[in-house]
């Protein structure tokens, strides 16, 4: 089997890899149909995380049950399915509390960047369309792996409500999953922050009403002036530098909520700041098992189309070249095909 992997920063390579099988009889093997890059992977692509050994890369996918382990019951072979990018049993208090994300039992599925993968506590975690989905779906079920159940989560952390005013910090897939869902929860105002063309375009077709170039202290003020002086009420952080984060705090209202969901790289909170600002904060890894079933009959009523963040699309054998591509801002974000 073809799978990327990463040796060091910037070099990553397709390779022959073992065919992923069933190790414990929880597990299930899917057959890709699509893969990503996620803006998470430039973590380790730009050695901002070490990469201290030759590591598998990838945790979105979506696919085919090609096999599944003994004691598996809720999805069956030939069955199309997505899950989010940590295993779940569904069972703990965690995952019965709809944050799987924290499940006691929880497994980072990575290597997701090839031809197949094994999955953990199936059960639990892969969620199966009700038929074989059509080709032009299956970017934006893709999507849902992560960058659209994050964005999602993002709204429901910040909580958003019909009507409200809501400010977007970071214009990449999940900033633009993260309008996706404002629109959704019927958020009155949607305002973007964002300084690249192609993105400030596909936030505005994804239900943006407004776009504010400024950054930091800047881009803050101008979420005030643009909301009575206050700030908006809810407040999506999908980026995960401290720049972000504080952009994030300063723009919410006294009473706001900022939901963050870019991983935090050196973000530090100033309590006192927060103390006086009255303002929300709840974030973490998306709980994108919770958001599943939903999102799938969205995406298949054709009521949501986040698949439209795949600006390119490329066989899995150019592997590297999606990563220079998102690297170097040409592309938003690739689909590979295995
Ligand atoms: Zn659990």
């Amino acid at each position: 089997m073809r799978g990327a992997v990463m040796y060091a920063p910037g070099d990553v390579r397709l390779e022959d890899r073992p065919a992923p099988e069933i190790i414990n009889p929880t597990d299930a093997v899917i057959k890709l149909a699509a893969t990503c890059v996620c803006g998470s992977d430039l973590w380790d692509y730009r050695g901002i995380n070490a990469v201290t050994q030759p590591t598998p890369m990838g945790h979105e996918y979506a696919g085919v049950v090609q096999e599944i382990g003994a004691e598996v019951s809720s999805v069956k072979p030939g069955q199309f399915v997505i899950g989010s990018f940590f295993a779940s049993d569904g069972t703990c208090p965690n995952c019965r509390a709809g944050y799987e994300s924290s499940c006691v039992h929880r497994e980072f599925v990575g290597g997701c960047q090839a031809e197949a993968v094994r999955v953990p506590l199936a059960d639990g975690t892969l969620v199966a369309t009700p038929a074989q989905p059509g080709e032009g779906a299956i970017p934006s079920l893709l999507a849902l792996s992560d960058v659209m159940g994050t964005g999602w989560w993002a709204a429901v952390a910040a909580e958003v409500t019909p009507g409200s005013v809501v400010a977007v910090v970071g214009d990449g897939a999940v900033g633009l999953c993260g309008v996706i869902a404002a629109r959704e929860f019927g958020a009155g105002r949607i305002i973007v922050m964002s300084r690249h063309e192609p993105r400030q375009k596909l936030a505005l077709e994804f239900g943006a009403t407004d776009i504010v170039t400024e950054r930091g202290d800047d881009g803050s003020a101008a979420i005030r002036e643009m909301t009575e002086g206050v700030g908006a009420d809810a407040v999506l952080e999908c980026v995960g530098t401290p720049e972000a984060m504080q952009q994030a705090l300063r723009s919410t209202r006294p009473g706001g909520n900022v939901g963050f969901v870019g991983v935090p790289h050196g973000v530090q909170v100033n309590g006192e700041e927060l103390f006086y600002s009255h303002a929300g904060l709840r974030g973490g890894p998306a709980p994108v098992r919770r958001f599943l079933p939903d999102l799938i009959a969205r995406v298949l009523d054709g009521r949501i189309d986040p698949g439209k963040v795949f600006d390119q699309t490329l066989p899995l054998a150019q592997v590297a070249e999606a990563y220079r591509a998102m690297d170097e801002r040409r592309a938003i974000k690739v689909l590979l095909q295995p």
